[in-house]
């Protein structure tokens, strides 16, 4: 762990971010500052801190095996809140207490994902962060987790090794460091561009020169003094 101060609740970015951060930075920026995709999942603030880990009504057992299923989670350190798909608790001798069950657990989060498994690191990044802020709620340690591809219908272990731990930690110090200053980087084009889903609102054409807010507010201006000018030509 690193020597930090712990962000305030109010600071706390979604966790989920992380995915479209690896994925590019500008893309994250114009979902999580600049807000340009309505269907974003921006979940930052709200009040986990007096929820805790405490909701547990979607939960299932079978025999030593407690399943959870959307546990919201949250870690100071990190500055981070989400949710974790499914956390597969196993009574163990070496696990933790946890509110409301009788004896000890050892927890392993699940992520569940739509498409097949992937060579870049975005969905075992989201997952070591949903295990980190586990860990940091539960005071525990958590080797390893899982991801579950729909198409494949398997799961891929993933170890939460020092190396992806640190990608974590660095890639939300720099989300904060980017939300707080409100910067959004400028168009990198790279092979992704093509299946971005946000290049309609990317304007990856401005290439470097412009916020993609500045410039809709730019052509918003235009279109309504056209249609101003238009106005005065019908009289
Ligand atoms: S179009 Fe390219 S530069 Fe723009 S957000 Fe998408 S991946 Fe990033």
């Amino acid at each position: 762990m690193t020597d930090q101060t712990d962000y305030p609740e109010e600071d706390w970015l979604s966790l989920s971010g992380i995915q479209h951060f690896s994925f590019c930075r500008r893309q994250w920026a114009l979902v999580h500052i600049e807000q340009l995709w309505e269907d974003n999942v921006l979940t930052t603030s709200g009040s986990l801190e007096h929820e805790r880990a405490h909701d547990y009504d979607a939960s299932e057992k079978r025999g030593d095996l407690l399943i959870l299923r959307d546990l919201r989670v949250f870690s100071r350190r990190l500055g981070v809140s989400g949710a974790c798909d499914v956390v597969e608790f196993r009574a163990s001798p070496d696990g933790v207490a946890l509110h409301g069950r009788d004896g000890l657990w050892k927890a392993y989060p699940v992520e569940y994902k739509h498409g097949q498994p992937k060579t870049k690191d975005a969905d075992r990044l989201q997952l070591c962060a949903e295990a980190m802020c586990l860990e940091e709620m539960l005071a525990c340690d958590i080797g390893e987790g899982a991801l579950f591809y729909q198409r494949t219908r398997r799961r891929e272990i993933v170890e939460f090794d020092e190396t992806l731990r640190h990608m974590v930690e660095d890639m939300f110090r720099q989300m904060h460091e980017l939300y707080s200053r409100g910067h959004t980087p400028k168009v990198r084009m790279g092979r992704g561009c093509k299946a971005c889903s946000l290049k309609d609102v990317c304007l990856p054409e401005l290439m470097k020169k412009q916020s993609a807010r500045s410039y809709i507010s730019a052509r918003l201006h235009e279109t309504s003094s056209d249609g101003a000018m238009s106005g005065q030509g019908d009289e």
